[in-house]
């Protein structure tokens, strides 16, 4: 049976990008070597470093003037380096979910750390508006897509302070304007390559502002200057980004994926809000396009169990919502083909229909 991949995060990758990492590890290049035995600092895997950083910045068009890195630790290790590098005297906040809150919980190490907004007294359904930004706020720090709640950010904002931001779940699924950004991080686990690279592209003028001494691994500056090889960078994961990243390239750019996200939430939004047994969970201006969130309505609460088997029966995997917000979360990254959110239409409206 097909399985369609719903996966929040290690998630679905595109096929080829699967193929050509597997070919990658039995023969690197035909190099007679697997991809997994070769040094990081020869030949062969140089130029995949440098032609991943090369296309992460055509693809997300960087302007001069910014490094992109590719380093470990995950996403959750930026929490505290992003502070780190940049934290001085006071940082802001927009706390839209738990990995924003984790994030911040961090920078109140550093000290006196401002929540601008938060949502989380109606469970982050909705992302706050209308808030202040701190003038004498070293940076303003936001989460742009969240992965949990099915919320997300569709703009580049405008801060008067240098804009840090977690786009783990939402990079390369639309074009951006980088230059509103002062640092953009992320676990490439979700929309580009498999667990274990994290992601960071960060504006050089910002950098060596602080006066404490930052530890070596933990130094953007030190890994700008050994070009992401500072120690043995996450070979593989970094390979397969690369796939990914050519994959972007072919398949259109990020304006071909913005318009196939759009359509494919459009799709399964449009399914749940015509649906008399299921219900959105986020405020309609933020819906996700990357993470879907729904449940069962009130009425129907007790049949949750029952379509989660039924999906699975039919092939759909990881649509069980995260435990904090329960009900059912269908994460369609780039990877993801409108066929399959189609198959998920119809296992709901088959459902439907037997109840
Ligand atoms: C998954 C996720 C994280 C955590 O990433 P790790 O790489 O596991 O540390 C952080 N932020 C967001 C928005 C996420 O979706």
């Amino acid at each position: 049976m097909k399985k369609h991949n719903f996966s929040a995060g290690p998630s679905i990758l595109p096929r080829e990008v699967i193929e050509k990492t597997a070919q990658a590890v039995l023969d690197f290049n035909g190099s007679g070597l697997s991809v997994l035995e070769i040094s990081h600092r020869s030949k062969g895997f140089e130029a995949v470093i440098a032609e991943a950083v090369s296309l992460f910045k055509e693809l997300l068009n960087i302007p001069e003037g910014y490094s992109v890195l590719f380093l470990g630790g995950g996403a959750s290790l930026q929490f505290c380096m992003v502070p780190f590098n940049l934290f001085e005297k006071k940082a802001a906040y927009l706390n839209t979910g738990v990995w924003a809150s984790k994030a911040m919980k961090e920078a109140k190490g550093f000290g006196e750390t401002i929540e601008v907004a938060s949502s989380k007294d109606a469970n982050y359904t909705f992302i706050p508006r209308n808030y202040v930004i701190p003038a004498d706020a070293d940076y303003f720090h936001i989460t742009t897509n969240n992965t949990i709640y099915g919320t997300e950010i569709h703009t580049d904002i405008d801060s008067p302070v240098p804009l840090v931001a977690d786009m783990s779940s939402d990079i390369f699924s639309r074009p951006m304007d980088v230059s509103k950004y002062a640092l953009i991080y992320g676990g490439a686990q979700k929309n580009l390559a498999p667990a274990g690279l994290t992601f960071v592209i960060v504006k050089d003028e910002i950098l060596g502002k602080v006066s404490r001494y930052i530890p070596t691994m933990l130094n953007y500056k030190t890994h700008i200057a050994e070009g992401s090889m500072l120690n043995t960078p996450p070979v593989l994961p970094i390979y397969s980004a690369l796939e990914t990243l050519r994959w972007l390239k072919v398949n259109g750019g990020l304006v071909e994926m913005e318009k196939k996200n759009i359509a494919k939430a459009e799709l399964l939004y449009n399914a749940i809000d015509n649906s008399r047994i299921f219900i959105g969970t986020a405020a309609k201006e933020d819906r996700s396009r990357m993470n879907i969130c729904f449940v069962m309505k009130p009425e129907y609460a007790e049949l949750e169990g029952d379509f989660l088997k039924f999906a699975t029966a039919a092939g759909m995997d990881g649509i069980k919502g995260h435990r904090s917000v329960g009900g059912f979360r269908a994460s369609v990254y780039n990877a993801m083909p409108i066929e399959s959110v189609q198959a998920l239409i119809d296992c709901m409206h088959e459902f439907e229909k037997q109840h």
